[in-house]
C-alpha cells in the first residue's frame, strides 16, 4: 500500500504554528514510507474562506517547503460529487430525509440542556414512512449511525480510543438547500484523494467516529487515524498570541530560518532520543508516529532561538546576504559598496546572531555611519574619557599604512599602543564604539578591512569626544 497523508486547512486565517506542524508531521509520514503528500484547501465555509487566507496559508507552506506533492485540491469544487455520495446512501437505505422543524430541534436541545446531557437529535424520521412527509419543508439529509454498541478506533498516536453509540447522533450530510456537510465533504474527499493515514490535531478525535461510520456506510476502508496533541504555551495553557500562536509568516518577519522552524516544529511532540538539532534527511529516515507523544507540547521561544542561531551559522553568507539585503532596504538604498560589505561581513556577524531580524539589526554598522553622541550607552563610555581622542590619533597613525589588511592594521594599532604607553583594549575599545557605534561587533580588524580604508578613516576622524 501507498501511503497517502494530506494536510487540510481551513481557509478562515493565516497557517498557524499548529497547522504548519501538522503539515510538517504529513510531509515527514509520506516522505518517510515513500509515499505522497497531498494539500487540501478546506473552502466550503464560504463565508469565512478568503482569498488571503488561501494566499497566506499557501505563501506559509511554499515558505516551510511544505507544498504538495500535487496541485492542492479546493474541495468547493468537489461539491456535486460529495452530494451525489449522499443521495446514493440515502438510496441504499444508509441515510435518510429529516423534516424536523427549527422549533422541534429546538425543544430537543432544550430538553438535552435540561436533563445535562451533551445534545443528540434523535430524529422521528429515521423510521418514519417518508410519505408521510410534510408539505413545504426542505428536508436536511440525515446519515442512519449505529445506535447500539461501541465503536473502538485504533488510534496511532492517541492509542485505542472507544465511544459508545449512544454518544453520536444521525448528523446532517445535506443542508436543507442540498449543500453538503463540511463532515460528509471531508470523507468523500479524503476517500477520492486515496488518502490512506489522517494525521491531525486531536481537537479532530471525535469527528473521526462520525467519519469512520460515514466510510463504512459507504463501503469504504476507513483510513488509519493519528490525531497529534495540540501546542501549548509554555505555562502549559492554551497557547496565546504571546506565547507563539501566530501566523507562519510572523516568524518568518522575526527572521526565523524555515529549517529551523521546521527542525523546532518536529522536536515539538516528537521524539528521537535527546537529538534536538535534525536534519530533515534524518527527519525523514526517523519519522514515525509511535514517537509522537500524547500530550500536549509547550511551545518555548528560547528553545526556537537556540536552534535558529545553529542554522544561521550554517546558512550560506549569500542566502544571508539577500534576507539581511531585504530587510535593510525596506528603509534605506543599498547600493554595490554596502551589500559587498555585508557579504564579506556575513561570517563575522552570523556568529553572533540568533535571528535574520539581529542579523541586519547588527550589520546596519557596514552600511550607516554611527550617529553620534551614540545612544548605546556602554561604546558611549567607551568615547569619554579621552577615548575619542584616542580613536582619533590612531586613525591618523593609520593613514601611512601601506596595505589596508587585518594583520597591517593590527600591527600598526598595537605599535600605536605601545607609544602610547596604553593597554591594546584602551585602542580598541574606542575604535570598535567610533566605527560601529556599539561595544559589541565581529572582530575589529576584519570591521575595518571589510569598511575600507577610506572609510575607517573618515569615521574615526569625526569621531566626538562623549563627556
Ligand atoms: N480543515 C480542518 C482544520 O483546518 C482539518 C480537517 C481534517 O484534517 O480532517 O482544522
Amino acid at each position: 500500500m501507498t501511503v497517502v497523508t494530506r494536510f487540510a486547512p481551513s481557509p478562515t486565517g493565516f497557517l498557524h504554528i499548529g497547522g504548519a506542524r501538522t503539515a510538517l508531521f504529513n510531509y515527514l509520514y509520506a516522505r518517510h514510507f515513500g509515499g505522497r503528500y497531498l494539500i487540501r484547501i478546506e473552502d466550503t465555509d464560504r463565508q469565512r474562506s478568503t482569498e488571503e487566507a488561501i494566499a497566506a496559508i499557501r505563501d506559509g507552506l511554499a515558505w516551510l517547503g511544505l507544498e504538495g506533492d500535487e496541485p492542492a485540491i479546493f474541495q468547493s469544487r468537489n461539491a456535486t460529487r460529495h452530494a451525489e455520495v449522499a443521495r446514493q446512501l440515502l438510496a441504499d437505505g444508509q441515510a435518510y430525509r429529516c423534516y424536523m422543524t427549527t422549533a422541534e430541534l429546538d425543544a430537543e436541545r432544550e430538553a438535552a440542556r435540561a436533563e445535562g446531557r451533551p445534545v443528540r437529535i434523535r430524529s422521528p424520521w429515521r423510521d418514519a414512512d417518508p410519505s408521510e412527509a410534510p408539505a413545504g419543508i426542505d428536508p436536511v439529509v440525515r446519515i442512519k449511525m449505529p445506535r447500539e454498541g461501541k465503536t473502538t478506533i485504533a488510534d496511532k498516536v492517541q492509542g485505542d480510543v472507544t465511544i459508545d453509540h449512544e454518544q453520536l447522533d444521525d448528523f446532517i450530510l445535506l443542508r436543507g438547500d442540498g449543500s453538503p456537510t463540511y463532515m460528509l465533504s471531508v470523507v468523500v474527499d479524503d476517500h477520492d484523494m486515496g488518502i490512506t493515514h489522517v494525521i491531525r490535531g486531536d481537537d479532530h478525535l471525535t469527528n473521526a467516529f462520525r467519519q469512520y461510520h460515514l466510510y463504512k456506510l459507504c463501503g469504504w476502508e476507513p483510513p488509519v487515524f493519528a490525531h497529534i496533541p495540540l501546542i501549548h504555551g509554555p505555562d502549559g495553557a492554551k497557547l496565546s498570541k504571546r506565547h507563539g500562536a501566530l501566523g507562519v509568516d510572523a516568524y518568518r518577519e522575526m527572521g526565523y530560518l524555515p529549517e529551523a522552524v521546521k527542525n523546532y516544529l518536529l522536536r515539538l511532540g516528537w521524539a528521537h532520543g535527546d537529538d534536538e538539532v535534525i536534519s530533515e534527511a534524518q527527519a525523514i529516515d526517523w519519522f514515525d508516529l509511535p514517537q509522537v507523544g500524547r500530550s500536549a507540547a509547550r511551545f518555548d521561544f528560547a528553545k526556537l532561538e537556540n536552534l535558529n542561531g545553529h542554522y544561521l551559522r550554517e546558512a550560506e553568507d549569500a542566502r544571508l546576504t539577500n534576507l539581511v539585503v531585504e530587510r535593510l532596504s525596506r528603509e534605506r538604498t543599498l547600493d554595490d559598496v554596502a551589500t559587498t560589505r555585508l557579504r564579506d561581513g556575513m561570517g563575522g556577524l552570523k556568529a553572533r546572531a540568533n535571528t535574520v531580524a539581529q542579523l541586519a539589526e547588527s550589520a546596519i554598522f557596514y552600511i550607516d555611519r554611527p550617529v553620534f553622541p551614540l545612544e548605546n550607552p556602554k561604546a558611549a563610555k567607551l568615547l569619554s574619557g579621552g577615548g575619542a581622542a584616542v580613536a582619533r590619533e590612531a586613525g591618523s597613525a593609520l593613514r601611512d599604512l601601506d596595505r589596508w589588511l587585518e594583520e597591517d592594521i593590527e600591527a600598526r594599532l598595537r605599535r600605536f599602543a605601545e607609544e602610547k604607553e596604553i593597554g591594546f583594549g584602551k585602542v580598541a575599545q574606542p575604535l570598535r564604539a567610533a566605527l560601529t557605534g556599539s561595544n559589541a561587533s565581529p572582530g575589529l580588524f576584519e570591521v575595518m578591512a571589510i569598511l575600507g580604508r577610506e572609510e575607517t578613516l573618515a569615521r574615526l576622524a569625526r569621531t566626538p569626544d562623549h563627556d
